[in-house]
């Protein structure tokens, strides 16, 4: 962070306008494959937060009322806007992640994907009727809109955790306060834009910079009614506590520890191709990442294999196609990462494969890790113990699928979790027993399509109601219930003095 006025400063948007923050305090935003600065991101004030949330919640007096088809076809030409810009989205969210172009494109895909979503909006908030709950008296429920909610968002999915967010609380005829990532806040800034172009009414969507002192500022707003995270532990303990402190609705996703069971009846070939892709992909900057393998038997036999695998992948720029991943956030998280591999070597982890000393090639600045394999490791290591996000795949050897599912289960999280397997029953098992919130089978990384909800569990989530499908809709939305009755003659029966209706 620096005092001085920036060079090509991040605009807050607030009330349709773009605004240069007057703020004191600004936050460099890097290119993590250079450490080049390529912006610099305002820690809004006061006045520019309160102004954002006094423009959203006076601009839902009139969104609440858009008839419903009118919010949906708005996120029908969202979703063609987004897919007509999909590469530009992702040139530019590489810039600011050093995520490769295709795995960059993935993040804007998963997010048009909730999108497309949001555009069924109708039938999502259909309620339900009761006729004749007593004589000539019908009950029905209404889904009715909650006034100005509020999305803070992570660096690692800078397209798809916001359009996890604000398209399906807008479409529910809510307005939307975003904060995103300090670190990533141009692909936001962008969607934004395009949001615009596709027809958003002016300050349906607002967007303000900055980090724990403007977060604070919103959790304790009285006018925000709900708050979506998505983040570290820590913070999303601090947010769920809070906010709710504060009588929010909050969903708070949280950091992960994510197992892959290997069964010895499983096809080897894949398990390798798919514990390599799960680990590192993406610099293993995922809450979705495999960061365990937990082999069962004589699964433990594939580790030679693993490793061979493992040393032929190579990070590098985003423009670079045969560059399997890109480089980590910050100079910060690659040492923190360092720390966690030197703790393993030390705690008596076999390294089979160390990253630690990874270069790219012309570029000598980058935040760059190979590919680090961990075999023997077990529970009281602080490799196995911490979320490591970072390219590393740490091995576990157990004897039997028993004493794999009690693993995973006294692991503190529950984010995601896949079994590879050839055995139906095993498979079966696994699925009913495991207590995470997010099951694979023979599919290593599996994140639910956006008719289903995102819906981590445990340690990975404080809340009730997870990201988009129905349960978006319940956590945007109030449920009203009417009960009616329409006389059409005098019903001479005296006062109802019971509870009873009749
Ligand atoms: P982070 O917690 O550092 O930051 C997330 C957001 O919180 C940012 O907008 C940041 O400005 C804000 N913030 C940071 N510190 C704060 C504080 N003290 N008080 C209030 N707000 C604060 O997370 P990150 O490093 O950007 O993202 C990586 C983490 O996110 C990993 O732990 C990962 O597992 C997790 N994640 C989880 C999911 C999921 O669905 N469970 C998805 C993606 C990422």
């Amino acid at each position: 962070m620096n005092d001085t006025n920036p060079i090509s400063p991040v605009p807050l948007y607030i009330d349709g306008e773009y605004k240069q923050s007057s703020a004191q305090q600004w936050i460099e935003v890097t290119n993590p494959a250079t450490n080049a600065v390529i912006a610099t991101v305002p820690c809004a004030t006061e006045l520019e937060l309160e102004a954002a949330i006094a423009s959203a919640a006076e601009i839902f007096k009139h969104w609440r009322e858009v008839p419903v088809p009118e919010r949906a076809r708005l996120m029908l030409s969202y979703q063609q806007i987004l897919k007509d810009h999909h590469d530009e989205l992702a040139e530019l969210l590489s810039s600011e992640t050093g995520k490769n172009f295709a795995d960059a494109k993935g993040d804007v895909w998963r997010g048009i994907e909730v999108v497309e979503q949001a555009a069924n909006i109708a039938s999502l908030m259909m309620g339900e009727t009761v006729e004749n709950v007593a004589s000539d008296i019908d009950s029905y429920s209404l889904i009715q809109p909650l006034g100005v909610c509020c999305g803070i968002t992570p660096f690692n999915f800078p397209a798809m955790i916001p359009l996890w967010m604000f398209p399906m609380a807008i479409a529910a005829g809510n307005t939307f306060v975003l904060k995103p990532s300090e670190q990533v806040p141009l692909t936001a800034m962008r969607l934004a834009e395009l949001f615009e172009q596709a027809g958003a009414p002016r300050g349906v969507l607002q967007i303000v910079h900055g980090g724990k002192e403007q977060v604070d500022y919103l959790l304790a707003h009285q006018t925000i009614r709900t708050i979506s995270f998505v983040g570290s532990v820590p913070v999303a303990k601090h947010i769920y506590q809070t906010g709710t402190h504060n009588l929010k609705r909050v969903q708070a996703f949280a950091g992960a520890k994510n197992h892959m069971v290997v069964m010895p009846d499983a096809n080897m070939g894949q398990v390798v191709n798919h514990l390599v892709g799960s680990s590192v992909g993406a610099a293993g900057q995922r809450c979705m990442a495999i960061s365990v393998a937990v082999l069962v038997g004589k699964a433990n036999e594939i580790i030679p294999a693993l490793r061979t695998a493992m040393e032929k992948v190579k990070p590098g720029p985003s423009d670079d196609s045969k560059a399997a991943y890109g480089p980590l956030i910050s100079p910060a998280a690659k040492q923190r990462v360092l720390q966690l591999i030197e703790q393993g070597k030390q705690q008596g982890a076999i390294c089979e494969v160390d990253g630690s000393s990874c270069t790219v090639e012309g570029y000598p600045n980058g935040n760059w890790l190979g590919p680090t394999l961990f075999s023997g490791a077990t529970t009281d290591m602080a490799i196995y113990q911490q979320e490591i996000f970072g390219p590393v795949l740490v091995c576990m050897a157990v004897d039997t699928l028993d004493e794999a599912i009690t693993l995973i289960n006294n692991n503190p999280y529950g984010n995601g979790t896949s079994i590879f397997t050839a055995c139906g029953a095993a498979a079966r098992k696994f699925q009913h027993r495991i207590q995470v919130g997010q099951v694979g089978i023979n599919v290593p990384i599996p994140v639910p399509l956006p008719f289903f909800s995102f819906t981590g569990w445990r340690g990975s989530f404080y809340g009730d109601l997870h990201a988009y499908g129905k349960q978006a809709v319940r956590f945007y939305t109030e449920t009203k219930t009417v009960t009616a009755r329409w006389f059409d003659e005098d019903i001479p029966d005296g006062p109802n003095m019971t509870i009873h209706l009749r």
